[in-house]
């Protein structure tokens, strides 16, 4: 059995955002010998920018991600600049955390729209308008595509293979795709679409488990082994086309490990990133 690294275990903070405020999961990431981290904005905004890079700096943690801009689709001109500028900050931002990439959600269909084709285009516009303004400054844009159930009010990018299809016609300087396995491990695709993708173009490796059954389409993800992903193949295939970031462990759990003490869910991630990942 090829184990994972586990210096690649990486925890998205939203796996302890019910218990812990940012500062204290940085502490614990630490005190757990846990090296990679990926934050989201609220709780970066709670803590503070400056602060939250000192604290990361000061224990050498590893920003995998920074979670996260998109939502691009808006119901008016004014509602699609607006959100333009507040990705624009959000990538200052991830400039200011070291962050790998700014993790990318990008949004579904505006407040009263059927238009799907029509979102889908405002994402593929929006992106490009990030794009010209991140690609200069160094910062990476993951597309993170959501599992389809997501398409009205998440993200519109489904499919690795619609990812890779924006890659392909906005460039790959400065853009590529969060590989999340709770939106992708049901594709038929998933290994084509990770080799097209390739070494390149991969930015991100999310993983959690799918349960069976699930109580609710967004808070009740799995820890690694609860359910029916096949984790460690999954991420052998990520690896196989020249991976080498890190496994972040992403688990949105109201039901659950959002109700169990901090420190045991993560000595739990780690086991079971050993184990299953
Ligand atoms: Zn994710």
């Amino acid at each position: 059995m090829d184990q994972p690294d586990a210096n690649k275990l990486s925890i998205n903070t939203a796996t302890l955002r019910a218990q812990w405020k940012l500062e204290q999961i940085i502490d614990g990431c630490a005190r757990h010998a846990i090296r990679g981290i990926s934050p989201w904005r609220d709780q970066v905004q709670a803590l503070g920018l400056q602060e939250t890079a000192r604290r990361l700096r000061s224990h050498d943690l590893t920003v995998t991600g920074y979670c996260r801009g998109g939502m691009f689709p808006g119901a008016t001109p004014q509602d699609r600049q607006e959100r333009a500028a507040d990705n624009r900050r959000a990538v200052d931002e991830a400039l200011e955390l070291n962050a790998a990439c700014l993790v990318l959600v990008v949004g579904g269909l505006p407040a009263g729209s059927k238009d799907l084709a029509g979102a889908r285009q405002q994402v593929r516009d929006g992106l490009s308008a990030l794009l010209e303004y991140a690609r200069p400054l160094g910062m990476p844009l993951a597309i993170e595509p959501l599992h389809p159930m997501y398409a009205a009010d998440r993200a519109c990018v489904n499919t690795l293979a619609q990812a890779n299809t924006l890659c392909d016609e906005l460039g790959d300087d400065g853009l590529g795709i969060a590989v999340d396995l709770y939106h992708t491990w049901w594709d038929p695709q998933f290994l084509p679409e990770v080799a097209r993708a390739g070494r390149q173009r991969i930015l991100a490796f999310h993983i959690c488990d799918w349960l069976v059954p699930t109580r609710d389409l967004l808070m009740d993800r799995g820890m690694m082994g609860d359910g029916v992903i096949d984790i460690r193949g999954c991420r052998q295939a990520v690896e196989a086309q020249g991976y080498r970031g890190f496994h972040e462990v992403e688990i949105f759990s109201e039901h659950n490990w959002w109700k169990r003490d901090p420190d045991e869910v993560l000595l739990t991630c780690k086991a079971r990133h050993l184990e299953h990942g």
